[in-house]
């Protein structure tokens, strides 16, 4: 098939701005189809059942999980999140795009059952940047903030895996060329 790839997977380390991206790009276009996934995650402030996921309890994930219902799914710092199958299936048959913000493992686990989907790493201006975002205040003992820098620096070696590689300079642009590759 000659056609662009219509499932865009965007990963990246955690802390890069995914979501912030996403966000940025969905609100001048919100006609961008984005999967919602189910987590048992607890919902933040202001997140809301349906819109920025499905929260679900343990056993609900289990049935999930169970009945296929999941396209992928992962562990991620101590909670389950996974992509509904159905509705990202329904799109593609329809043949408008869709975009996935995942973590690593999950865009790992789509391109082994979706090798046609487009995997986009989005990667940190610097090291020292994504040093910078993951220490945040610095609030936190010394030993989880190496244990992140340790997770990141593992995640940041996944890039190769990828179709392309935006850098997060500014939100503005990655967004830009977000959209630009999902269209
Ligand atoms: P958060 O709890 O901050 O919303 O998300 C934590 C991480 O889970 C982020 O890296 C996000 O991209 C990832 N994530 C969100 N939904 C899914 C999903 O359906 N599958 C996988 N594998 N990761 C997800």
């Amino acid at each position: 098939m000659t056609d662009r790839p219509r499932l865009t997977v965007l990963s990246g380390p955690s802390g890069v701005g995914k979501s912030t991206v996403v966000a940025h790009m969905r609100k001048a276009h919100p006609e961008v189809w984005l999967s919602v996934s189910a987590t048992t995650r607890k919902p933040r402030p202001g997140e809301r059942h349906g819109v920025h996921y499905f929260f679900v309890d343990d056993e609900e994930f289990d049935k999930l999980i169970a009945n296929g219902e999941l396209l992928e799914w992962a562990r991620f710092a101590g909670n389950r999140y996974g992509t509904p199958r159905r509705a990202v299936q329904d799109r593609l048959a329809a043949g408008d795009p869709v975009l996935l913000e995942i973590d690593l493992q999950g865009a790992r686990l789509v391109r082994a059952s979706m090798p046609e989907a487009r995997l986009v790493f989005l990667a940190p201006p610097s090291w020292e940047e994504l040093v910078r975002r993951l220490t945040g205040r610095g609030t936190e003992p010394p030993e989880v903030i190496e244990r992140r820098l340790a997770v990141a620096r593992t995640e940041l070696a996944a890039e190769p895996e990828f179709d392309v590689t935006l850098v997060n300079t500014s939100v503005e642009a990655v967004a830009a060329e977000l959209l630009a590759l999902v269209r």
